[in-house]
C-alpha cells in the first residue's frame, strides 16, 4: 500500500491515537510517526512499545515539517492545543481530530489554524472502555464508520486523502454536518453514556444499603451499564460540557418518555409496555442487519464468563 502522509503527529497519544498509529504502520500509510502527551509517563510508553518513532514534551517541537496532524486529546483541550501549535504548521498540512463533539471542537480550533493548513475535523464512531497508549489495537475501526464533518469549502484534494486514509485504517467514511452530527451523537452516544453513569451511581448508593448486593448479584443489564460508566471521566466530561444543547434536549426526550413508561408501570398498563418494548426490539434487529453489531447472544461473549445470578 502506499504512503499516504509521510510525517504523521499525534498530539495525545491515548487509545484513539495508538489504534490510529497501530492501524497506519499496518497498512503502510506513513513513513514516520511522532508524538506529543501531556505526562512523561504517557510518552515513554508509546515511545517503548513502538507506537512512535519519537515523542516530544514540547507540542511546537513535534508539529515540525508535518504531513497529517492527530488532535486526539479531550474535546475540552483542543483549542488551547490548536492555539498553541497553529503557528508552527507547514503550509499544505492536514490537521484532523478525532474529537466526539464537532461544533464546539470546530469553533476551538478552526480560529487558531493558518489559511493554508486544511482543517478537516472528524470522528471515529469506535471505541472502548479503556484509555492510555496501551489499550490501542489495529483492527478497532474495522467496519466502524469515521465520520469527516468538513467546512463546504475544504480543499477536495485534502479531502480525498484524508477518507483514503480512515478506509485504509477499516473504517466506513462518511461525511456529515458538524450540527447534525452532535444531535446524532447525543442520541446514540452521549445520552446513553450519562444514563449508564446515572443507573451505576443510584446502584452505588442502593450497595451502601445493601451491603454489596448490587456487586454480587449484579446481572447482565447492570454489568453493561458498569462497562460503559467505566469510561473515561475527563473525556466524558468534556463531551458534556461541549454538546450541551443536543444532550439537553435528547435527555428532554428521555426523561418524557420516562415519565411515560413509569404511569404505565403504575397503571397496570401492559398493553403499553409490550408495544413499546416490541418497537425497542425491532431497533436492535436493524443495528445487526447493518453489520454494527454482532447477532450472537449476549454479544457473543463467552457463556462461562457472563453466567449470572439473576
Ligand atoms: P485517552 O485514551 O484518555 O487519551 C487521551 C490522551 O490525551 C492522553 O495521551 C493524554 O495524555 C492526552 N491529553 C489529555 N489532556 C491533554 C492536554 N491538556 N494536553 C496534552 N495532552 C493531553 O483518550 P481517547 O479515548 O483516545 O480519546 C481521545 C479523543 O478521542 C477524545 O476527544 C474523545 O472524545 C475521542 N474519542 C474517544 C473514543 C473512545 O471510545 N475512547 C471514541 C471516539 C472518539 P496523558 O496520558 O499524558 O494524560
Amino acid at each position: 500500500m502506499s504512503v499516504l502522509y509521510p510525517k504523521v503527529v499525534f498530539i495525545g497519544l491515548g487509545l484513539i491515537a495508538s489504534s490510529m498509529a497501530l492501524a497506519m504502520r499496518a497498512a503502510n500509510l506513513c513513513e514516520v510517526i511522532v508524538g506529543h502527551a501531556r505526562s512523561k509517563e504517557t510518552r515513554d510508553v508509546a515511545l517503548e512499545i513502538g507506537l512512535v518513532d519519537a515523542v516530544f514534551a514540547d507540542p511546537i517541537a513535534a508539529v515540525q515539517d508535518a504531513d497529517l496532524v492527530v488532535l486526539a486529546l479531550p474535546v475540552g483541550a483542543m483549542g488551547e492545543m490548536a492555539a498553541l501549535i497553529g503557528p508552527h504548521l507547514k503550509a499544505g498540512t492536514t490537521v484532523t481530530d478525532v474529537g466526539s463533539v464537532k461544533v464546539a471542537v470546530i469553533l476551538a480550533v478552526q480560529p487558531h489554524l493558518p489559511v493554508n493548513v486544511h482543517f478537516i475535523p472528524g470522528h471515529p464512531i469506535a471505541g472502548t472502555e479503556f484509555s492510555g497508549p496501551r489499550s490501542g489495537f489495529a483492527r478497532l475501526f474495522q467496519g466502524r464508520w469515521w465520520l469527516l464533518t468538513p467546512h463546504p469549502e475544504v480543499d477536495t484534494q485534502a479531502f480525498a486523502r484524508l477518507c483514503e486514509l480512515c478506509r485504509k485504517m477499516g473504517a466506513k467514511v462518511d461525511q456529515m454536518d458538524a450540527a447534525h452530527h452532535d444531535l446524532v451523537l447525543a442520541v446514540t452516544s452521549h445520552t446513553p453514556h450519562l444514563i449508564a453513569y446515572t443507573m451505576v451511581g443510584v446502584a452505588d448508593d442502593l450497595g451502601r444499603v445493601t451491603d454489596s448486593e448490587v456487586i454480587q448479584y449484579s446481572a447482565a443489564g447492570f454489568r453493561d451499564f458498569t462497562r460503559i460508566a467505566s469510561s473515561d471521566p475527563t473525556m466524558w466530561r468534556d463531551v458534556f460540557l461541549n454538546n450541551k444543547e443536543a444532550t439537553l434536549e435528547i435527555l428532554g426526550r428521555f426523561t418524557d418518555e420516562l415519565a411515560q413508561l413509569q404511569n404505565a408501570i403504575r397503571l397496570g398498563d401492559g398493553a403499553h409496555l409490550h408495544a413499546y418494548f416490541t418497537r425497542t426490539r425491532a431497533i436492535r434487529r436493524n443495528i445487526i442487519d447493518a453489520g454494527q453489531d454482532t447477532s450472537a447472544a449476549n454479544f457473543g461473549r463467552d457463556a462461562k464468563e457472563t453466567t449470572t445470578k439473576s
